[in-house]
């Protein structure tokens, strides 16, 4: 009864904290625009295929399957979670052991994995501490980033440490009648603890830590970069669908050009439901959409886009990781004066204090960075609204491309030449 009071009062100080963050992130993304969502079979497809298959991240062949196994692994451990909670409220222990052939397997599964994942989380601390993997540097990865993942790591580690030492001391404790499968922590147990089988202490003590664990690792989450635990499978749902070459148009400056090309029109009424925007184009936090906001809250810091970035490889300025390591951050400093005062304005903005028009310029919407996403971040369409912002609010494109708008307005195409030239050179034939 004493174990269940403490359980349930950790429990319900643990999901304060949770909802607390979970409200002040969501009234961020109220400050954001709409993302309008549909096709939702594809979604299914697209989350069944990226997300759960991590189709993506076997580019890199080798870390990357360690990768997939650290995912697939948490989530049958996740169950396993799910069952010790129950437990820690009702008093009990083993609650869905009545499940049966499904619990022999969920306990198997998790029991192989928290040991794969012990080896998978040595592994990856080697590669951040031990070794230089260029994608993990770069202007936008200060020492917070550094930090961020080894404490995630770290606790990762302890997590399976304990994990393992629950499964130990249970099997040891219960020799012939323990319920479900653990087949490492089976035969590992006789060699731990050899003929002992009081196994209490131990057994308390892992499952406290762990619980403990997880139910910190889950309030620090929101606040580092691995809150991508929480987010990447909804950022994947949400992927956009159009190929990756695909540009949006805005719809309100399509139409505006159509009625120019017919004058007919000119006094058609606009369509139902039409938003004059306030803004074209991105400059700050507020005129990005939720899903832009999102992808920001989901990047996992991996740097796989920007690898492939030609601008990058080039020596350009431009990194697709830091777009949206901005956004994040700018979010950050500016949503919570937009939240107290919806005019709120520090006088800096996402563009010029956060992202150089010198960055905005270098990407060649190659798509590279989008194609090599693991969550299908998609770089390029909000490159190109900053851009947008620049050329139609504050006419701030680059000489070059002056030149060749002032030539299509003339022209009608890009070229220095009128019209009516255009079939000179077919004279001399
Ligand atoms: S689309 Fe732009 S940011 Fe992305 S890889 Fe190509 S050049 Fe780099
Ligand atoms: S945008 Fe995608 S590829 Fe780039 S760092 Fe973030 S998660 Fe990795």
């Amino acid at each position: 009864m004493v174990k269940q009071i403490i359980f349930i009062t950790i429990l319900l100080i643990t999901l304060g904290i949770f909802t607390y963050t979970v409200k002040r992130i969501y009234n961020f993304f109220r400050l954001t625009k709409p993302f309008p969502v549909s096709e939702w079979g594809k979604r299914i497809n697209i989350t069944l295929k990226v997300a759960i298959g991590q189709t993506k991240i076997f580019r890199l062949p080798v870390i990357g399957f360690i990768h997939a196994l650290v995912f697939w692994g948490f989530m049958v451990i996740t169950l396993g979670s799910i069952e010790m909670v129950i437990d820690g409220i009702a008093g009990i222990e083993r609650s869905m052991s009545a499940t049966g052939w499904f619990y022999d397997f969920v306990m198997a599964s998790g029991d192989i994995m928290a040991y794969v994942i012990m080896v998978a989380i040595i592994i990856f601390l080697i590669r951040r501490l031990f070794m230089t993997i260029r994608r993990f540097y770069g202007i936008e990865m200060q020492p917070k980033s550094k930090i961020d993942a080894l404490i995630a790591l770290s606790i990762i580690f302890l997590l399976m440490v304990s994990l393992a030492g629950i499964n130990l001391t249970y099997v040891q404790g219960h020799p012939v009648d323990y319920e479900g499968l653990f087949p490492v922590s089976a035969a590992l147990a006789p060699l731990l603890f050899g003929e002992s089988q009081n196994m209490l202490f131990l057994h308390e003590l892992s499952w406290w830590t762990h619980i403990l664990l997880i139910f910190a690792f889950a309030n620090i989450l929101p606040y580092s970069k691995h809150f991508h635990v929480f987010t990447s499978i909804p950022n994947v749902f949400l992927s956009r669908l159009e190929p990756l070459g695909h540009l949006p148009n805005m719809e309100n400056v399509t139409r505006e050009v159509k009625l120019m090309l017919d004058p007919e029109t000119a006094f058609a009424p606009a369509p139902e439901g039409e938003v004059i925007p306030s803004r074209f184009g991105v400059k700050d936090v507020e005129d990005v959409t939720w899903k832009n906001y999102l992808d920001s809250l989901a990047c996992t810091e991996c740097g796989r886009c920007t690898a492939v970035c030609p601008a990058n490889i080039t020596g350009k300025k431009l990194s697709p990781r830091k777009i949206f390591v901005d956004l994040r951050a700018r979010m950050k400093e500016k949503g919570p004066g937009l939240l107290k005062n919806k005019s709120f304005d520090d006088s800096k903005s996402l563009i010029g204090d956060y992202i150089s028009t010198e960055e905005l310029w270098a990407c060649t919407t190659c798509n590279a960075c989008a194609q090599e996403c693991p969550i299908n971040i998609n770089h390029p369409t909000l490159i190109l609204d900053m851009r947008r912002y620049l050329v139609m609010e504050e006419s701030a494109a680059p000489a070059s491309l002056n030149t060749m708008f002032t030539n299509i307005e003339n022209n009608g195409a890009p070229w220095q030449f009128s019209p009516e030239d255009r079939m000179k050179w077919t004279e001399s034939l």
